[in-house]
C-alpha cells in the first residue's frame, strides 16, 4: 500500500461506511479491512475498530460507532503526521540560516519570500539568497518579489557558480547582521544527480540550521520516494507543503512525514506573501477527511462577529464548550452561504461530505439549501436538541427516533431518510469535534495558544 494513497482511501472507505444505511457487522468489517490496509495494519486503530464491533449490535448507536470509527481514524492520521520532532525555530540575535529544498515548480521561490516576510513581521531581520543559476529568470523572480514584500535579496546575472552565489550572500548578510538568511536552490538540472549533488555542495558551503523541503499539495503517489531522494541529499528538518488552497488536500505529505520522520512546518495557502499558515495536524487531517477545517470556520466567524457582534459571541462560546445544537449548526450553514464562493467555504464546515465540493458553485449551493431544507422539517426540540431525540430507543430497545422521526424529517423536506441519517451523522461529528476541542487538551486551545 503506497502511504501517498491514504487520505482518499480512507476518506472512500468512510463515506462509504457513512452512506450504509445501518451498521452491521458486515460494514463494519468491509470497513475495517478498507482502514486498516490504508492505514498500514496499524495495530492501535484495530485494536479500536474491534471495541466499536464489541459494542454491541444496537442499531440505535450506528451513528455513535461511526463517530468512533472515524474518531480512531482521525486520531491514527493526527499520530502518522506528527512524527514528534520539533522543528528548528530561529533564535534572534543570531544568524539563522534556512536552506530551501524541492522540484521546480513545487513553490519553492514563492514560500522563501513568504518565508521572509513570515520572520520579518516577527522582528527578525530577513533577506533572500538566489543561488539557483540553472533556470532563466530565477533570480529576476527573486528580485521582484522580493522588492514587493520589502525583502533584502542577493543574487547575480553573471555568476554560473551557485555554491559561490549562497556563500557570498549569506556572508553578506552575515556581516550586515541579518537574523533569518533564507537560501533558495535549484529544482532542476539536465541530471538529477547534478540537482542533488549541488544541493551537498551549497549545504557544505552555507551550513543551513534548518533545510526545508517545498512540496506541492498535488504530489501524491511521488511523495515518498521524493522525500527519501532529498532526504539523503539535504537532510532537511521541516516539510512545506504548498498550493493547499488548490483541490488537492495534501494527502501524500502524509507519506512524506512518515517516510523522513520530518515535521511540516507551514502550508502554503495561495499566491500572494502572505498567504502561509502555521501547520497544525487536526485542522489538515480534518480537511484531508471532509472534516471540515475548525479554525478557518472560527476565522470567518470571526468576521461575522463584526457584523453581529453579540450573537457570534455565543456561538463562540457554544462552540468553546462543546454544547453546539443542530439549530446552531444549522445557522453556521446558513452564514456560509451568504459568505461567498460554497468551493471555498464549504471545505470549512466540518462534516459536510466531500460531494458538496464537487461540481459547480450552482451545485454546491443547491446541495446546502437541501441540509437546510432539512432542517427545517425538524421541530424545535429536534432542532435544539444534540441530537438526542433522534437517538431514542423504545421499551424494547429498537431505536424508534431513527426509524420515525427520521421518516417524518424526509417526507417533510422532500429528501429520503439516507440523507437525514447523513445529516445527523454530520453533525454529530461536528458537535463532537467542537466537544473535544472544548476540553482541557482540545485542540481549541492549542490553536488559541499558536495565535
Ligand atoms: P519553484 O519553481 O519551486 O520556485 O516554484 P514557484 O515559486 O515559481 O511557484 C510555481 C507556481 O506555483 C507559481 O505560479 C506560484 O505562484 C504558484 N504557487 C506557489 N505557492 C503556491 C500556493 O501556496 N498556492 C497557489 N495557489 N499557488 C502557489
Amino acid at each position: 500500500m503506497v502511504l501517498a494513497d491514504l487520505g482518499r482511501k480512507l476518506n472512500a472507505a468512510l463515506s462509504a461506511l457513512n452512506r450504509a444505511p445501518v451498521v452491521d457487522e458486515k460494514v463494519l468489517d468491509a470497513t475495517l479491512k478498507e482502514v486498516t490496509s490504508a492505514l498500514l495494519e496499524s495495530d492501535k486503530v484495530k485494536a479500536k475498530v474491534k471495541a466499536v464491533l464489541e459494542g454491541g449490535g444496537d442499531k440505535g448507536k450506528d451513528v455513535n460507532k461511526k463517530n468512533m470509527l472515524q474518531k480512531a481514524v482521525f486520531d491514527e492520521l493526527v499520530a502518522l503526521v506528527d512524527p514528534g520532532v520539533e522543528p528548528y525555530k530561529p533564535k534572534k540575535g543570531q544568524p539563522n540560516i534556512i536552506m530551501a529544498v524541492g522540484l521546480q515548480g513545487n513553490g519553492k521561490t514563492t514560500t522563501c519570500t513568504k518565508l521572509a516576510v513570515y520572520y520579518q513581521k516577527r522582528g527578525f531581520k530577513s533577506a533572500i539568497v538566489c543561488a539557483d543559476t540553472f533556470r532563466a529568470g530565477a533570480f529576476d523572480q527573486t528580485r521582484q518579489s522580493a522588492t514587493k514584500a520589502k525583502v533584502a535579496y542577493f543574487g547575480s546575472y553573471t555568476e554560473t557558480d551557485p555554491v559561490s552565489i549562497a556563500a557570498q550572500g549569506v556572508a553578506k548578510f552575515k556581516k550586515e547582521r541579518f537574523d533569518v538568511i533564507i537560501v533558495d536552490t535549484s529544482g532542476r538540472h539536465k541530471q538529477e544527480s547534478e540537482l542533488f549533488e549541488e544541493m551537498v555542495q551549497i549545504g557544505e558551503a552555507v551550513r543551513p540550521n534548518m533545510t526545508v523541503l517545498i512540496l506541492d499539495a498535488s504530489i501524491g503517489q511521488a511523495a515518498e520516494a521524493q522525500s527519501r531522494a532529498f532526504k539523503e541529499a539535504a537532510d532537511f528538518g521541516a516539510i512545506i507543503v504548498t498550493k493547499m488552497d488548490g483541490h488537492a488536500k495534501g494527502g501524500g505529505a502524509i507519506s512524506a512525514v512518515a517516510a523522513t520522520k520530518t515535521p511540516i512546518i507551514f502550508l502554503g495557502v495561495g499566491e500572494h506573501l502572505h498567504d502561509l499558515d502555521r501547520f497544525s495536524p487536526q485542522p489538515f487531517i480534518s480537511k484531508l477527511l471532509g472534516l471540515g477545517d475548525m479554525q478557518g470556520l472560527m476565522e470567518h466567524m470571526q468576521d461575522l462577529a463584526t457584523q453581529n457582534p453579540d450573537k457570534q459571541k455565543e456561538m463562540a462560546k457554544k462552540l468553546e464548550e462543546g454544547k453546539l445544537s443542530i439549530r446552531d449548526w444549522r445557522e453556521q450553514i446558513s452564514n456560509v452561504m451568504n459568505m461567498g464562493p460554497i468551493s471555498k467555504i464549504a471545505s470549512m464546515i466540518p462534516g459536510l461530505p466531500q460531494e458538496l465540493l464537487q461540481g459547480s458553485d450552482e451545485e454546491g449551493s443547491n446541495r446546502l439549501k437541501r441540509m437546510i431544507y432539512i432542517t427545517d422539517s425538524m421541530t424545535a426540540s429536534e432542532l435544539d436538541s444534540d441530537g438526542g431525540p433522534f437517538m431514542e430507543v423504545g421499551k424494547d430497545g429498537k431505536p424508534t427516533g431513527l426509524t420515525w422521526r427520521v421518516t417524518r424529517v424526509a417526507k417533510g423536506s422532500g429528501t429520503t431518510v439516507r440523507e437525514v441519517e447523513e445529516l445527523l451523522c454530520q453533525y454529530r461529528m461536528m458537535a463532537n469535534m467542537a466537544k473535544n476541542a472544548g476540553g482541557k487538551n482540545g485542540w481549541f486551545q492549542a490553536m488559541q495558544k499558536m495565535q
